[in-house]
């Protein structure tokens, strides 16, 4: 089978975990920090905080931005689940704003008219959560001036799109968000195995959040509240005080995992690349086929997370056909996404279909081929022959 996604471990990888399995920390130890600097330096973020997932990462990014109970979170119905679970881990009420037909992101359009109505009826969101689909940057400065406008907090869901970059600003700057979310899962563009990031220019949410990832507990005497009065003789203050200050997790990365996900960054490039110059060939060989094919603004470099291609005038029934005959024949084809709002549990607060039609349409007619950098030239002309067939022969 060729799958859709996998990730390139080579021998610098496995030398580099092995080191940290030899060394004294196994937990959290010298390599997370050295991560966090590397991955801050190259998206050009102030501040990094790594994370046992982007899962945790945007649970923690949102309890920082205070989303609480009867809050309410914005995000996209075409993405991944956890984009919209965070707010629901806070308590706080979930809400979609529509996709662009021409990107597969968040539609400022839709966006502009939602916030003009929750204005009207008192029901504005504290954060929004745009999602880099396919890594593919969003929209992002102009969804930034409606939040300077309506007053609302910005996560971006960069998990698709480390590597990425708009108008030339490397996805990850936070140049117009507050938060920036990374995931390190196989398939994405770099892997710590499991692993995430909050990227942000703001030192009290990079506080915030770091605190949060380790039972709400800090060890720094510059935040301590009821530190022990200092002795008056000069001494150091007690080295074993810790505070803790709020309820948090245990979110932390290892260094096993920081170890790999530092070593895969020195590749960000090639991976990146890589993915690009497959994608362009796929965009040659799929041409004149009944196909929507990824379309990338000309302000944007996509990361190219995920190659997707839309059956044009597809419903379920036909895409279904499709995969199904791709699968016989080894090659793994799969969907992104189907609609969150329509998933059981999201269908089970009140969601419905016809609320969200582009995403939906989206998801009715998406297929993702096979893309990521082992990917060779003969299995991905294998893929498109394979597709060409299933079009033209049937
Ligand atoms: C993969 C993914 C996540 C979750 O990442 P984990 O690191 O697996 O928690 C969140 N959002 C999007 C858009 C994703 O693709």
């Amino acid at each position: 089978m060729i799958p859709y996604a996998r990730q390139q471990v080579d021998q610098a990888d496995i030398e580099a975990v092995v080191a940290v399995l030899r060394a004294d920390f196994l937990t959290q130890g010298p390599v997370v920090p050295r991560f966090e600097q590397a991955v801050a330096a190259r998206a050009r973020a102030a501040h990094a905080v790594a994370f046992n997932s982007a899962t945790s990462a945007l649970h923690a990014a949102c309890l920082a931005l205070n989303l609480r109970p009867g809050d309410r979170l914005w995000t996209v119905p075409n993405t991944f689940v956890a984009s919209a679970n965070c707010a629901r881990h806070c308590g706080a009420l979930v809400d979609f704003v529509d996709i662009d037909p021409a990107t597969w992101n968040m539609s400022v359009t839709e966006l502009q008219a939602k916030l003009l109505r929750a204005q009207r009826d008192g029901t504005l969101p504290k954060v929004v959560v745009p999602v880099h689909f396919g890594g593919q940057p969003t929209e992002q400065e102009q969804i930034h001036a409606l939040s300077c406008e309506y007053g609302f907090r910005l996560i971006e869901d960069a998990s698709h799109a480390l590597g990425a970059a708009r108008h030339g600003e490397p996805v990850g700057s936070c140049r117009w968000s507050d938060v920036t979310v990374l995931s390190f899962h196989p398939v994405k563009i770099i892997t710590t195995g499991e692993g995430g990031m909050a990227l942000t220019n703001d030192a009290e949410l990079a506080a915030a959040m770091a605190m949060l990832r380790s039972h709400g507990v800090t060890r720094d005497p510059r935040r301590f509240e009821r530190a022990p009065l200092p002795q008056g003789d000069g001494a150091p203050p007690d080295p074993w005080y810790y505070e803790q200050q709020l309820l948090g997790f245990n979110f932390r990365l290892t260094d096993i995992h920081a170890a790999l996900g530092l070593s895969q960054l020195e590749r960000l490039e090639e991976f990146v690349s890589r993915r690009n110059a497959l994608a362009s060939r796929y965009q040659k060989m799929l041409q004149g086929l009944p196909l929507r094919l990824p379309t990338v603004q000309p302000a944007n470099r996509s990361a190219f997370h995920l190659y997707v291609v839309r059956l044009n005038g597809a419903d379920g029934d036909v895409r279904r056909r499709v995969c199904t005959a791709l699968r016989r024949r080894g090659i793994g084809a799969n969907v992104h996404y189907l609609p969150v709002h329509l998933q059981p549990y999201y269908r089970g607060l009140g969601f419905r279909e016809g609320q969200f039609p582009e995403a939906e349409a989206h998801g009715e007619s998406a297929i993702t081929l096979p893309l990521y950098p082992g990917l060779e030239e003969a299995q991905q002309d294998e893929v498109a022959a394979a597709l060409r067939q299933e079009l033209t022969h049937s």
